[in-house]
C-alpha cells in the first residue's frame, strides 16, 4: 500500500444514505484518486418497496442492496461492507422491537465491526452521521454512536484485540466528520410549511418527523466540500435508488432546498481533531499527514 494513498471510510446505516447524504463528496474524491469505502450496517428493509421496483427481486433488502451496488459503481465505491443488521424503521415503529435490527444491537458488537473495517482500509477520514442522525432515524443514531466508538478504538491495541491480525493491524484514523445540513434552509421550510398550514411537528409519511425540532438543532458546519462538477454523478446515482425517490424526507427536502439556495456544496461537522466554530476547511483531507 503505497505511503501517498489517501483513503476515506463512509459508515452509513442504510443503502442510499451515501447518495442522497453525499454522493457529490464521495464522486469528487473518487474523481481525486481517493480510495473510498462504504459500510452500509443495514440492508433497508423498512424502505419504500412498490411492486414496480420488486421485479427479479425476491425482498426487499435484495432490491435495495441491488441498488445500492448500482450507486457504489456509479460513484466508483472501492469496496461496499455490509453488516447485514435489519432495518429498525422510523422511530417509535414496531420494527425497533425486531432482535436483529441495528437499534437493538450491541453498539459494542458494532464498533467491534467497524474497528475491523477501520484496521483492513486505514483510512485517513471517517465520515458518519451527526449525533442526532440527521432528522432523528434510529439507526442513523446507531450508526453514529458505533462509529464515533471504533473511531475511538481502531488505535487502541488493547480494543477489540479479536480484530488484530497480520493483515488488519490497529490504526488510528486522523480526521473523523459528521455529515451536516444548513439548518437555516430547514428553518426556512419550517415556516413555508407552516404557512401552507401544515404541521411542520408531524411531517413525513408517519407524520412523526418533528421538522421544527431538527431545524433548532446545533450542528456547526466546519467543512464545506464544492461538488458542482459533479451533479451528473450525483444524478446517476440518484436514479440508481429509484426505488426510493417518492415522497419527500425532511432530508431530501432540506438537500433540495439548500442546493436550491446554497448551490452545491456538502457540508460537514468536524468532530476530531476538535475544531471551533471558527474552522472553514473545503477539503476533508486538509492537513492530514501521509501515513509513516
Ligand atoms: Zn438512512
Amino acid at each position: 500500500m503505497s505511503t501517498n494513498e489517501r483513503r476515506m471510510l463512509v459508515v452509513m446505516a442504510h443503502p442510499d444514505d451515501e447518495t442522497f447524504g453525499m454522493a457529490g463528496t464521495i464522486a469528487r474524491y473518487v474523481d481525486e484518486g481517493v480510495k473510498v469505502y462504504l459500510i452500509c450496517a443495514t440492508n433497508g428493509e423498512a424502505g419504500m418497496a412498490e411492486p414496480e421496483f420488486m421485479q427479479g427481486h425476491t425482498s426487499v433488502a435484495e432490491m435495495r442492496l441491488a441498488e445500492l451496488y448500482c450507486a457504489a459503481e456509479t460513484l466508483g465505491l472501492s469496496r461496499v461492507y455490509t453488516f447485514d443488521y435489519r432495518d429498525s424503521g422510523m422511530a417509535g415503529s414496531p420494527e425497533n422491537n425486531h432482535p436483529d435490527c441495528l437499534f437493538a444491537a450491541d453498539v459494542d458488537a458494532v464498533a467491534g465491526r467497524i474497528v475491523e473495517v477501520i484496521r483492513e482500509v486505514r483510512p485517513q477520514v471517517v465520515v458518519t452521521f451527526d449525533p442526532y442522525g440527521g432528522y432523528g432515524h434510529p439507526d442513523h443514531i446507531a450508526t453514529h454512536q458505533a462509529t464515533v466508538r471504533a473511531f475511538d478504538s481502531a488505535g487502541d491495541p488493547g480494543a477489540y484485540p479479536e480484530h488484530i491480525e497480520a493483515d488488519r493491524q490497529v490504526y488510528r484514523p486522523q480526521k473523523l466528520y459528521f455529515m451536516t445540513f444548513d439548518k437555516r434552509w430547514l428553518r426556512f421550510t419550517v415556516w413555508l410549511f407552516a404557512l401552507m398550514g401544515q404541521d411542520p411537528e408531524r411531517m413525513g409519511r408517519n407524520k412523526d418527523v418533528n421538522m421544527r425540532y431538527i431545524a433548532g438543532l446545533e450542528t456547526p458546519i466546519h467543512a464545506r466540500v464544492k461538488t458542482g462538477s459533479y451533479q451528473e454523478i450525483v444524478r446517476r446515482a440518484r436514479e440508481c435508488h429509484a426505488s426510493q425517490l417518492g415522497g419527500l424526507s425532511p432530508r431530501r427536502l432540506a438537500n433540495i432546498l439548500s442546493s436550491l439556495f446554497m448551490g452545491t456544496e456538502d457540508h460537514y461537522t468536524r468532530a476530531y481533531p476538535i475544531s471551533n466554530d471558527r474552522c472553514r476547511e473545503r477539503d476533508l483531507f486538509e492537513g492530514v499527514k501521509s501515513d509513516a
